[in-house]
């Protein structure tokens, strides 16, 4: 919006208005008081005229009146002597020109004498019926007709009366004067001349009857005044003094406007009235007012031109100048207005070009500034985009050259390996040069070292003239510099280095230009000191992550970490093999993903338990412990889940972790030694109790047996002290498995005589049952005789013993992929199939008849694996419809080979 109190025109406007619109009042109400006092003055000026003629009508008509008293006193004149008021008369009038007829008349009212006497005479005439005639007879005083036409003189008059009165009171006539009108109006004429010489005033005397008695035109006289003028004369003949501006009409016949002044001529009960046009009369006044309107006129139009040529010359010019400074230092372009605009005003050599050109510098000094900050900002923006300082000098330095317009550019840094300090980064500079800059820590005269060892900056303004350069001077000129500048770069963690900046001509840098490098340089600084942290923590935070990834990989359980929105965030190879997932990246499946697996992991029957109690453990409601069975090629395992939740060092959740642990050996543990215990209290007792028995029996005292019974008892004796001994053996040998620490004396010998020991040892002998049948190219083997004689023996004592009486036993061999395979077949009941994966288990037993009445520990076949795999073979069950088949494998080794490799 708008805002009034900010925009300069309209406070110069408010300011005009504020100034102009009081003049104009002013000089309105001047006008007014002006025109008034004008008016004032004009009418006083009119009025004192009037005045002054009635004050000299009224002298003269006393002095008329006074003159006729004096005549009523004379005897001839009171008794008609007519030869004696002659006399008088004559010399009255010879003394008063303005008097035409000196007369008497008698009680009658007949002219008894008049002077002069001819040409006419009225002597004898009656003039009784007359007005003033009539007056005078009823008063004692001097009095005035009113104007008239003499009929003796033919000449307009008013008549100066005395009435003449006898002592004893009777009226004897009168003595009267006829005044000449004309005499009064040359009077007037005169009166005019003195106080009016522009004679623009009518002057008019009118006597009580409002007839005009007094004009400067003799043709006016005896006139009546109030047909022409009706309210000024009754004004006047009132005895009214006053001025009126009278407009035409309302009974007047003036044409015009007049200006009326008045005033009585008390004597006589007569007027005077001064006019004249009104137009004449306020003429002043209407200049003045013209004047004043004509001044307010001139203000406004003045004004208006003088605002004209303020907005174009300032107003305008400082708007644009606004606008453009508002624009300056923006992101926008200055619109090309702007720029025309203030390119013309640059040119004006007032305060606008002056204010024009500052800003113009501004601008310039603004766009200056602007493009070192955002050069000084990509340098920042540098610093961090990377940690490789080489990559962040070489931007540093193009940088200082875009922005400094030097011509070339370095940073050298001590380079801890040699000693010396080495260009690291340069711009502008041939590769010949910077690889030559070599200088030594100890360099006196090395510009960059100084610097370094000042810890300020240093500059050399003019190579050619520094004294200091003389020995560098040769290099510099090949190399086209004239003047340098070398700042430190203030290091703490790096070697020390310093940034150098060239330039062709001889140059002395401002503060400004220093500043500016300098700033660089810092940033410079911040890049090698960023590597150089980076690069220490960085290879201590590598040793530190390949330890402990080495160790958490060869941890024997199996560890998984789940992020906060269930992705998997790392685990360890174990957790792979333990859930047969060897080939699978995991850390792209999420943490369900892998419980879903692990649940189809276990045995079919606990799936829906097992996922029920993870997903408590999850949540950290149930345990966090779960143990179940799952089933790997066949084979049951143990495993054990734990859950723990993963925190930062606030103690804030991060996620949760899993860890998988076989427990299969612990339990398989559990059950030798529970198995163990059965075998000794069982297997153990039996015999021994046998053995005592009979040796009990033979020791008797009160009984003598013979020959063939005691053979009979010792024999028994003997069978059971072998069982015990064989059971005592193959505690033994599992427990030399079970250790890992089997000994295995290998020599060579035929399948062939191995067999026929395995069969004479075994007990009970297979006797006929046996059929053996071995494939021709069975080679001679090389292993330990003893070991695969038990293999074979327990094999067979197992088909003896398990499959029923009736059943044959089988024993073939064949050659199979560099192995002899033997296989030992019976049909008897067989083992069930979900049984296999733990027939080889020590203690393991199968739960029938034929297993019950036949004593055993059930060792003999994890014997017959141990034996088997010590000897790198491995020994299985064979899948058969009828009966079992047990089969193993021996790798076929020569003596040589064996040498050979253990070599
Ligand atoms: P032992 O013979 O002392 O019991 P073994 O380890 O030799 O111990 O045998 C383990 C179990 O395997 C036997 O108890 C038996 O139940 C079963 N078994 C072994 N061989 C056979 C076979 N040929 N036929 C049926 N069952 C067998």
């Amino acid at each position: 919006m708008f805002n009034f109190r900010r925009d300069l025109g309209f406070q110069l406007l408010t300011l005009y208005l504020l100034f102009i619109v009081p003049v104009i009042l002013a000089s309105l109400i001047f006008d007014q008081w002006l025109t008034q006092k004008i008016k004032a003055n004009i009418e006083s000026a009119d009025l004192a005229l009037a005045r002054s003629i009635a004050q000299e009508s009224n002298t003269f008509l006393q002095n008329a009146l006074i003159a006729v008293e004096q005549l009523s006193a004379y005897p001839q004149v009171i008794n008609a002597d007519s030869s004696g008021m002659e006399e008088l008369f004559a010399i009255f009038h010879s003394g008063r020109p303005d008097v035409n007829l000196i007369y008497r008349l008698d009680a009658q009212g007949i002219m008894v004498f008049h002077y002069p006497t001819g040409p006419g005479s009225t002597v004898g005439w009656d003039f009784s019926s007359r007005d003033y005639f009539l007056r005078a007879k009823a008063t004692h005083h001097a009095l005035l007709s009113k104007g008239r036409i003499s009929p003796t003189t033919q000449q307009p008059v008013a008549t100066a009366v005395m009435p003449l009165w006898s002592q004893q009171g009777r009226f004897l006539g009168l003595v009267a004067t006829n005044i000449k009108l004309e005499a009064l109006s040359a009077t007037l004429k005169s009166i005019v001349a003195q106080h009016d010489p522009s004679a623009a005033s009518d002057i008019v005397i009118l006597d009580h009857t409002a007839q005009v008695i007094a004009h400067a035109e003799s043709s006016m006289l005896l006139q009546d005044f109030s047909a022409r003028q009706p309210e000024i004369s009754q004004a006047v003949l009132s005895g009214e003094t006053g001025s009126r501006v009278v407009e035409p009409g309302n009974g007047a016949t003036d044409e015009a406007e007049r200006l009326y002044s008045f005033a009585p001529i008390s004597i006589a009960g007569w007027g005077v009235v001064v006019s004249r046009p009104a137009e004449l009369a306020f003429a002043a006044v209407r200049a003045t007012h013209r004047g004043v309107l004509f001044t307010m006129g001139f203000f406004i139009v003045v004004g208006f031109f003088f605002w004209l040529a303020l907005s174009r010359q300032v107003l305008i010019p400082l708007e644009s100048l606004a606008l453009y400074s508002q624009k300056i230092g923006m992101e926008t372009e200055i619109p090309e207005k702007y720029l025309q605009a203030v390119q013309e005003y640059i040119e004006r050599d007032d305060q606008v070009g002056h204010l024009s050109r500052s800003l113009k510098r501004m601008e310039a000094s603004i766009q200056a500034r602007l493009k070192e900050l955002s050069t000084l900002l990509q340098t920042s923006t540098s610093v961090v985009s990377t940690l490789d300082s080489r990559i962040v000098l070489d931007r540093i330095l193009e940088q200082v050259e875009k922005l400094m317009q030097t011509h070339m550019c370095a940073i050298v840094a001590l380079e801890e390996r040699s000693g010396v300090f080495r260009a690291q980064a340069s711009r502008g500079l041939s590769k010949q040069y910077t690889e030559q800059i070599t200088i030594l820590p100890n360099e006196q005269h090395s510009v960059s070292l100084r610097a370094i060892r000042e810890g300020k900056p240093v500059q050399i303004s003019d190579i050619e003239t520094e004294a200091s350069f003389a020995s560098l001077r040769e290099r510099a000129r090949a190399e086209g510099y004239r003047s340098m500048l070398a700042v430190p770069l203030q290091t703490l963690h790096a070697p020390p280095a310093a940034l150098i900046v060239y330039r062709k001509d001889p140059h002395v840098f401002s503060e400004r230009e220093i500043n500016l490098i300098s700033s660089f340089a810092n940033h410079a600084t911040m890049a090698i000191e960023n590597a150089t942290l980076y690069e220490k923590s960085d290879l201590r935070l590598r040793e530190q992550t390949r330890r402990l990834e080495a160790l958490i990989q060869s941890l024997q359980d199996g560890l998984i970490l789940e992020g906060l929105h269930g992705s998997i965030l790392y685990y360890n190879k174990r957790i792979t093999q333990l859930v047969n997932l060897e080939e699978v990246d995991l850390s792209k499946w999420t943490m369900t993903q892998f419980i879903d697996h692990l649940v189809r992991q276990a045995e079919d029957h606990q799936q829906a338990k097992l996922y029920q109690e993870i997903q408590g453990a999850m949540q950290g409601k149930d345990h966090r412990h779960i143990e179940f069975t799952a089933l790997r090629e066949r084979k049951k395992h143990y495993l054990r889940l734990q859950f723990f939740d993963v925190t930062d060092p606030e103690g804030e959740s991060i996620g949760h972790g899993l860890i998988l642990r076989d427990i299969t050996r612990n339990r398989e543990i559990d059950r030798m030694k529970s198995s163990l215990i059965a075998t000794v209290s069982h297997e153990l007792r039996t015999p021994l109790a046998a053995v005592k028995g009979y040796t009990t029996t033979l020791l008797a005292e009160d009984v003598s047996w013979d020959a063939q019974s005691q053979r009979e008892f010792l024999e028994i004796i003997l069978k059971e002290t072998d069982r015990l001994s064989q059971l005592v053996t193959d505690l033994l040998d599992i427990s030399r498995i079970e250790a890992g620490n089997l000994p295995i004396q290998r020599k060579e010998c035929t399948l062939e005589e191995l067999i026929q020991r395995a069969q004479l040892s075994a007990h009970p002998t297979p006797s006929n049952r046996l059929q053996v049948h071995l494939a021709k190219d069975i080679p001679l083997l090389f292993v330990d005789p003893p070991r695969i004689e038990t293999v074979l023996r327990n094999l067979i004592e197992n088909a003896v013993k398990y499959a029923g009486e009736d059943s044959p036993i089988r024993l073939t061999a064949t050659v199979e992929e560099q192995h002899v395979v033997v296989r030992v077949e019976d049909e008897g009941p067989g083992i069930p199939s979900e049984k296999h994966a733990q027939i080889f288990d020590s203690f393991y037993r199968l739960e029938n008849g034929l297993t019950r009445r036949n004593p055993g520990a059930g060792l003999g076949l994890s014997i017959c694996k141990g034996f088997v795999e010590a000897h790198g073979g491995e020994i299985w069950l064979e899948e058969r419809k009828k009966g079992a088949c047990f089969a193993f494998s021996l790798p076929l080794t020569t003596s040589q080979e064996m040498k050979e490799e253990a070599k």
